[in-house]
């Protein structure tokens, strides 16, 4: 099969009603389509992966799913239609996005900025505890006053997922957390993940794939803002598939995908 024909591989839809169906989702910058009509579903409880190399289009996908991105298709949280929805109003609905960079207040300190994921929550129950996050991430306990700014990357890190779970989420966006960070760091981020993916719905997006696919239910990998290859872990742990999935099909072939993810 040659590299830019993988197969797509089929996925049982999620067995209850999905917490978010995004349907022909798009975004476009400046005429420029980032990502270019894709369909997926998130069941609830379940870890959904969103693959893909550098510019496949998984943080605008991301950002147009928790509306920070202008898009077209349609997305439906909970059973009710977010696409005229702010970005405010999606997070009071607890669909929190923790997003790539971390986007700390540098000034506050790290419990501080932990503090401010509860104004997202309203009067929705908690869903962690804030002595649940510093269990999560023992790290933090003795850097709760220090400031954002004189933490290191993979502290920022924490500081900004527990910050997204004091939001109270019920689907949790997590936007490449383990981007940049040294390969320990990696590890307890990575521990914390896992801890977390059994008590919300989560899509990680992320480059390292087989980090991924330790955590996630289900994945979708992405090139060229076209879904490109599904399924769970042990159907997409074919390397060479897995690899091939990442290359972007041809403009020409109208193929892609060639069975939709998530039937
Ligand atoms: P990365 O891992 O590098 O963040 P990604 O898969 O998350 O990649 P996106 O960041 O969604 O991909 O980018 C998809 C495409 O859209 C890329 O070609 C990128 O250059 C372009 N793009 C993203 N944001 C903007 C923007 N604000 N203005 C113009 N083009 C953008």
């Amino acid at each position: 099969m040659p590299a830019h024909r993988p197969t797509a591989v089929h996925v049982e839809s999620p067995r209850s009603d999905p917490l978010l169906a995004v349907r022909g989702l798009r975004v476009s910058y400046g005429g420029v389509d980032a990502v270019k009509g894709i369909d997926l579903e998130v069941g609830q409880g379940e870890a959904v992966g969103l693959l893909g190399a550098n510019g496949a289009g998984k943080t605008s996908t991301l950002r147009a799913i928790s509306r920070l991105a202008a898009t077209s298709g349609t997305i439906d949280f909970c059973g009710r239609p977010l696409v005229k929805a702010s970005a405010d109003s999606v997070a009071r609905q607890g669909l929190v996005h923790v997003p790539e960079g971390r986007r700390l207040f540098s000034s506050l300190s790290a419990e501080e900025n932990l503090r401010t994921g509860a104004v997202a929550r309203g009067r929705r129950p908690e869903v962690f505890t804030l002595d649940e996050v510093y269990d999560l991430f023992p790290a933090l306990v003795a850097l709760q006053d220090r400031p954002a700014w004189a933490l290191s990357g993979g502290e920022q890190q924490m500081v900004a997922i527990g910050r997204g779970l004091l939001a109270a989420p019920r689907l949790l966006l997590l936007d490449e957390p383990s981007l940049g960070l040294a390969p320990v760091v990696v590890t307890a981020v990575y521990r914390a993940v896992a801890s977390i993916v059994d008590r919300v719905s989560v899509i990680l997006v992320e480059q390292n794939a087989a980090l991924a696919l330790e955590v996630c239910d289900r994945a979708y990998v992405l090139a060229a803002g076209r879904i490109t290859l599904a399924g769970r872990p042990e159907e997409l742990g074919d390397r060479e598939a897995l690899m091939a999935s990442y290359v972007a099909p041809p403009a020409t072939d109208p193929a892609r995908p060639a069975e939709r993810p998530g039937r």
